[in-house]
């Protein structure tokens, strides 16, 4: 059963006055967030006590447009930017962790093919071939509310970029044939089509030049899930294991041109960090709840006020001041975002998502000191926050680790440079 939480209109992550948005960024934002506390708030703690997929959700979703916010308005979407986007998933990530993770994986096969697309090189019929195609997609999500998925991690290196995808595409009389397997694929068994990334196979050594970016549909002969999902946190995202053996699927099911891919993760490294703003709402959910909290004015919850007490006071205001560092560097980086960004940006959107991963679990930690031994009760959302946010930092291919070592190296070494 739904839980009942009737509050007050939570204030935005980003004023939109303070922070400049544009009126389309304010006004889904202000759509995220009036729909994350009316619909997903209140549903979020079953999706993740009983890890099932939260599909009542998606329904909802489509009924309110958010399936397509990144289709380009002149095919019937509400035509978000990356930053728009990067802001909206913000507010759905305050009020449920697993949505706005599963949620971004859909939108991804939307921006990657629509606006990101449009930022990049492609030979005037190809365009058009693009153009036309993608329009195929878009109409069954407008139209069907269907939802894409976006596997791509196989347990080895190529999820971190560093080798091509052992998931493979033959080209054959009208399509390809698919063969592979991908470990931790959100949506699995849930989502209509799975965008996946694979390498062609022309008979010769496997190169990342090479990567196409399909939409195999759900129910294609020789498509399986299996494992099961078990996890810490983001238990609503159905992450297991899919396999695909001798999947034929038609031309038209390549979402972007021949090496399209290859040159978006070359020039648009930003795409790689739509996972961020999940974690950006779940370090806001933290915070909003300790304040509330120590306020007495936690739904549910006796009116008991601790705010009076001033190591409760300093760690408060430790969390406002990492917030608000988090919030600021991210800003940033997300405003960075475009074709071919400077060594500076890249370096700063590694920043970024290596600090939004990180702090949103400190400040869900923090937060559960700080309130106590009551607010990690299985009846209120933080230990659930504090799970949730447990899993940013371990996400390919910007990991907290990997990011780190991008940033060393980067930092020591310009293009080219070698040690004796
Ligand atoms: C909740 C959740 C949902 C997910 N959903 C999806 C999804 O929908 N689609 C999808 O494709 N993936 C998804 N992932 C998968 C994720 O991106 C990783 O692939 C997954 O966490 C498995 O990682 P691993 O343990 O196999 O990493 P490994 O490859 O074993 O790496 C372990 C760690 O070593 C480091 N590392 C890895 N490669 C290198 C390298 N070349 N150099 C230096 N260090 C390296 C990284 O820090 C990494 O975290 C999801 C993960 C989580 C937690």
């Amino acid at each position: 059963m739904d839980m009942d939480l009737t509050l007050a209109p939570d204030a935005p992550i980003f004023d939109a006055e303070a922070f400049r948005l544009t009126p389309l960024e304010a006004a889904l934002t202000a759509r995220a967030r009036d729909f994350g506390q009316r619909v997903l708030a209140p549903r979020a703690a079953r999706w993740d006590r009983e890890a099932i997929f939260p599909s009542e959700n998606y329904v909802d979703m489509h009924k309110e447009g958010f399936l397509g916010v990144c289709i380009p308005k002149e095919d019937g979407g509400e035509g978000a930017d990356f930053r728009a986007y990067c802001l909206t998933a913000a507010e759905m990530g305050r009020y449920c962790g697993a949505t706005a993770l599963t949620w971004n994986m859909h939108v991804c096969s939307t921006l990657w093919t629509g606006a990101l697309s449009d930022d990049l090189e492609m030979e005037a019929p190809i365009r058009a071939q693009h153009l036309a195609r993608r329009k195929l997609h878009y109409r069954r999500i407008l139209d069907e509310g269907a939802v894409y998925s976006q596997p791509f991690s196989e347990g080895g290196a190529a999820a971190a970029g560093a080798v091509a995808f052992g998931t493979t595409a033959k080209r054959v009389e009208g399509g390809f044939i698919v063969n592979g397997k991908k470990i931790f694929a959100s949506l699995a068994g849930h989502a209509d089509y799975y965008g996946v990334l694979a390498t062609e196979d022309r008979g010769e050594k496997l190169s990342r030049r090479d990567t196409l970016y399909i939409a195999i549909p759900a129910k294609a002969p020789g498509v399986s899930v299996v494992g099961d999902w078990d996890p810490l946190g983001m238990r609503g995202t159905v992450s297991r294991t899919l396999l695909f053996k001798d999947v034929f699927v038609p031309e038209d099911a390549a979402l972007m041109p021949d090496g399209l891919y290859f040159q978006a993760a070359s020039r648009w490294p930003h795409m790689f960090m739509t996972l961020s703003p999940t974690y950006m709402g779940l370090a806001q959910a933290a915070y909003d709840f300790t304040v509330k909290y120590l306020r007495g004015e936690y739904p549910g919850m006796p009116p008991v006020k601790r705010r009076m007490y001033p190591t409760k006071q300093i760690a408060v205001a430790q969390m406002k001041i990492m917030l608000e560092q988090t919030k600021a560097l991210w800003f940033q980086a997300i405003t960075d975002a475009r074709p071919d960004p400077s060594k500076e940006q890249v370096m700063r959107a590694w920043a970024a998502q290596y600090t939004v991963m990180e702090n949103a679990n400190a400040l869900a930690a923090l937060a559960v000191r700080t309130c106590g031994g009551q607010s990690m009760l299985k009846s209120l959302p933080l230990e659930r926050i504090y799970r949730d946010s447990r899993c940013g930092s371990l996400m390919l291919p910007w990991t907290a680790e990997l990011c780190v070592d991008r940033l060393g190296r980067d930092c020591l070494y310009e293009k080219g440079e070698k040690d004796e």
